[in-house]
């Protein structure tokens, strides 16, 4: 199948093959056809997969086709993408404007964490579509500066994070204001029954388009982890950034407090490094993301939610410095490399306070991630597990139990 077979107009069209894409991804393949017609959708994908162009060809079309009927412009919004971050609303934007190029479409984004004016003075000026994050979108409304009124579609981009992130009251309340008549689409990564009671209550009559999650990571991104002791963590990651890594990289770290220590470390030793986390304020992680972008460093150091959803093209190597407590978090991180069908490497650094983290992945993967054992720190194999020392023929037997165990059954 080309992206001609989906009949979208011909600017379109043209915009699609500046992208360099030749066929459409598999989502983009099942919802383009249901968008277009008009059909609520309820897309199970991640980032990656084409998901972004999957919805924005289609509503891009849809209002084009209407402009261009009447060939007269208007102020009214007509389709809105609710997105849980700021990044990601930046990047969903940036999208829909280089689809759009060749139409007179357009294109804004609001989200918090800026000064308001600029928006205000976009939304003013008249947009078709708008990309916002919850919070911003509504406090906009409160203040009259926006109209749902005229919304013909509403897109729900990464709901399950929107969940995670505590913003469902406010979609439930975003879609409320929006017409009853209007198609909605939502988009998740993962459908845990939250997400989908969310879906039957908003969605009417909803197709269900999903891409398989696991195994699109598990094919081109090559998997390796590292058993280590906690300490030496920095250790593993300066050796392997001297011996064994090169290209750009993202490094995943569980606290803010955590991604503020490696890059302290890294930078003492000359890598070009920059960070992403929530303590940043948004320019500042604009400027980190666009640094990255445009190879001035190699080396972003990011939390989850932080680099959740964002697209970074060319993205060669995903270290997870500290596993996820969540393990849906590892298949969105590792992820982010070896997109579209491009090689992607994954390395893993597990202590030993992480092994029920690693026992969740493996199981949420159905597979066991292949242990790299050449390295410099290795969990000494020999080493007791730490037992409470007290006197008596009782505990002696119990460590000796323990000790053994251990020997037999790796816990990785
Ligand atoms: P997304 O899942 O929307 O974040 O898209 C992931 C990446 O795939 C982005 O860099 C897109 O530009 C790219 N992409 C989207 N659709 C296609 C396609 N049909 N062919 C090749 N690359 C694509």
């Amino acid at each position: 199948m080309t992206f001609k077979d989906l009949h979208l107009n011909a600017k379109i069209l043209k915009a699609v093959a500046e992208q360099n894409y030749t066929t459409p991804t598999p989502i983009q393949e099942a919802t383009i056809p249901l968008v277009l017609d008009g059909i609520d959708v309820i897309g199970c994908a991640q980032t990656g997969t084409g998901k972004t162009a999957a919805f924005a060809l289609p509503i891009l079309d849809r209002i084009f086709s209407q402009l261009d009927a009447s060939n007269k412009r208007d102020k009214k919004i007509k389709a809105l993408v609710v997105s849980p971050t700021r990044e990601l609303a930046i990047q969903i934007e940036e999208n829909f404007k280089k689809y759009s190029t060749y139409t007179n479409l357009r294109t804004t984004s609001v989200y918090g964490g800026m000064a308001m004016e600029p928006q205000i003075d976009q939304l003013t000026k008249g947009v078709d579509v708008l990309i916002a994050t919850p919070g911003r979108l509504l406090d906009l409304h409160k203040r009259d500066i926006l109209n749902l009124d005229y919304i013909q579609i509403l897109v729900l981009d990464e709901a399950d994070m929107m969940l995670d992130m505590g913003f469902i009251d406010d979609v439930k309340k975003i879609a409320r204001l929006c017409p009853p008549q209007k198609q909605t689409l939502l988009f998740s990564a993962t459908m845990p029954p939250k997400i989908e009671s969310l879906a039957n209550e908003l969605l009417t009559e909803p197709e269900k388009v999903s891409v398989s999650v696991l195994s699109s990571a598990a094919k081109t991104i090559s998997q390796e982890l590292y058993i280590v002791p906690k300490p030496q963590k920095i250790e593993l990651c300066l050796h392997l950034l001297r011996n064994n890594l090169s290209g750009n990289m993202i490094i995943f770290r569980r606290t803010k407090f955590g991604v503020d220590k490696l890059e302290e470390t890294l930078l003492k030793n000359n890598y070009k490094v920059d960070t992403i986390h929530g303590d940043k304020t948004q320019v500042a992680r604009t400027k980190a993301l666009n640094k990255f972008k445009n190879n001035d460093v190699n080396i972003l150091i990011a939390t989850d939610v932080a680099a959740r959803g964002i697209d970074i093209p060319n993205l060669d190597i995903v270290i997870n410095f500290d596993l996820p407590n969540i393990p849906e978090a590892y298949v969105h991180r590792i992820g982010r490399t070896g997109r579209a069908g491009k090689e992607g490497r994954s390395l893993s650094f597990c202590s030993a306070d992480e092994k029920t983290y690693i026992k969740d992945i493996q199981q949420l993967l159905g597979k066991l991630i292949p242990v790299e054992e050449n390295h410099p720190y290795p969990l000494d194999p020999k080493a007791k597990p730490e037992v409470h020392k007290k006197q008596g023929s009782k505990h002696k037997k119990g460590r000796k139990s323990v000790a053994s165990k251990a020997k037999k059954k790796r816990w990785y």
